[in-house]
């Protein structure tokens, strides 16, 4: 986004400055260590940042998704990269679910403990016997009285180490016993201190200062009047946030890209093989020109995308546009990046390998690039639908 407006000039550099307090060497060990960054997450909180998009009169700023984003790109670019990002990120986005669903008593309650951090929140959709295609989703919410009975187990639940709330998608009714497979899921908020939930971690490629986690739910009971919006409506509910999360993700995508530039131009200055900068040749600059080019168009396609978002217009076409050009675009900054440093982008403390390990996946996740294009090629090209 242009940062023109005082609130995203303002955003912008109260980021930059909390983020500067954070080293490449801090998020290196981090990483390595699998150490949830919980300072940076504070400092965060200590400068109200959590409640960019939540109301003012919940405590938030009332901002949207362009400063969100702004905020998201920034904490990026700065090093901090995915594994900073994903610490704030699911407040950021899963609040808005909350704003436009939630009885008007459970946001009074949760949003401003939101914004002091109190409830740090994940989010629970995937399965591994549903994998993208949600409906067939089947841990299972019985409702007996007052309060909701939970089985099942959810996959790659980010955070749920560290957060306190989750934020379900369980069915409430059997996709057998559905009209549309879409009806009979509900959105519950859950405390993650409930009897009955078990977390186990995930071993993963990267992002690995932030937890992702198969999480399992042995008769988990809650009362029902933790449902966020309408009982059975909860995939409707979601698919209004996703494209909200799409933007986001791009803004990330998007500073992880510049900073691996960053670093890939300044080796490139100082590097001499054959008695001359290796920048001097055209073979280093041009994919590093090009890399600047298309980090330029994903984030102007993110722009439009977070400015039709925040004025309530469908943005569909232009979020998953912008997500998959953005993960584009930062997978090759991070590959050049990789590639100008030779054998030193192989070693971690040049930091590029931990850029190219998290830009591969926003390739993935969460929504894959093959599902990006049947969506582009199904509601925006009109042609028939492909599986
Ligand atoms: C690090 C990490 C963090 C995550 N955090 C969270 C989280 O916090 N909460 C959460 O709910 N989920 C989370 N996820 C899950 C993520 O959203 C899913 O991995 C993602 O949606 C893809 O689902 P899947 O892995 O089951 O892939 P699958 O559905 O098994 O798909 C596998 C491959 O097949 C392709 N494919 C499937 N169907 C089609 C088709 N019809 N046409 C073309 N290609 C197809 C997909 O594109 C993909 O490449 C996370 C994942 C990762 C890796």
């Amino acid at each position: 986004m242009q940062d023109t407006t005082q609130e995203r000039l303002l955003i912008a550099d109260t980021v930059r400055k909390i983020a500067s307090q954070f080293t490449d060497q801090y998020w290196m060990e981090h990483d390595e260590e699998k150490r949830y960054p919980k300072d940076f997450f504070d400092a965060f909180v200590e400068a109200g940042l959590l409640g960019i998009t939540i109301p003012e009169e919940y405590g938030g700023m009332g901002l949207g998704i362009s400063e969100a984003g702004i905020a998201l790109r920034e904490i990026a670019q700065s090093g901090a990269a995915m594994n900073g990002c994903s610490t704030v990120h699911f407040p950021l986005f899963v609040s808005g679910v909350i704003v436009k669903y939630a009885t008007e008593q459970l946001k009074r309650e949760v949003l401003p403990k939101i914004v002091s951090g109190e409830i740090d929140l994940c989010f629970a959709v995937t399965e591994a016997d549903a994998g993208t295609n949600t409906t067939r989703i089947k841990t299972f919410a019985k409702r007996e009285g007052d309060k909701f009975i939970i089985n099942g187990r959810k996959l790659w639940i980010s955070k749920a180490q560290v957060a306190n709330t989750m934020v379900l998608l369980a069915r409430t009714k059997r996709y057998e016993d559905v009209a549309k497979p879409t009806d009979g899921m509900t959105l519950i908020l859950l405390d993650l201190n409930s009897p009955g939930i078990t977390i186990t971690p995930i071993n993963k490629m990267g992002r690995n200062a932030v937890d992702s986690n198969e999480v399992f739910f042995d008769d988990v009971m809650v009362a029902a009047d933790r449902i966020i919006g309408e009982e059975g409506q909860g995939f409707r509910h979601i698919l209004d946030s996703l494209n909200p999360e799409r933007v986001l993700l791009s803004y990330e995508a998007i500073g992880i890209g510049r900073v691996a530039l960053q670093k890939a131009i300044k080796y490139a200055n100082e590097r001499i093989v054959f008695d001359r900068p290796i920048g001097k040749n055209q073979g280093i600059q041009f994919p590093l020109a090009e890399a600047h080019m298309r980090l330029n168009a994903a984030e102007l396609m993110a722009d439009k995308a977070a400015s039709l978002c925040d004025q309530g217009i469908k943005c569909g076409e232009e979020a998953n546009t912008a997500k998959y050009l953005a993960g584009e675009a930062a997978f090759f900054a991070a590959d050049r990046a990789v590639q100008t440093l030779g054998g030193m982008g192989y070693a971690k403390e040049y930091h590029v390998e931990r850029y190219f390990r998290e830009a591969r996946l926003f390739r993935l996740a969460p929504i894959s690039e093959e599902m990006i294009l049947n969506y582009i090629s199904e509601h925006v090209l009109k042609l028939p639908r492909s599986y």
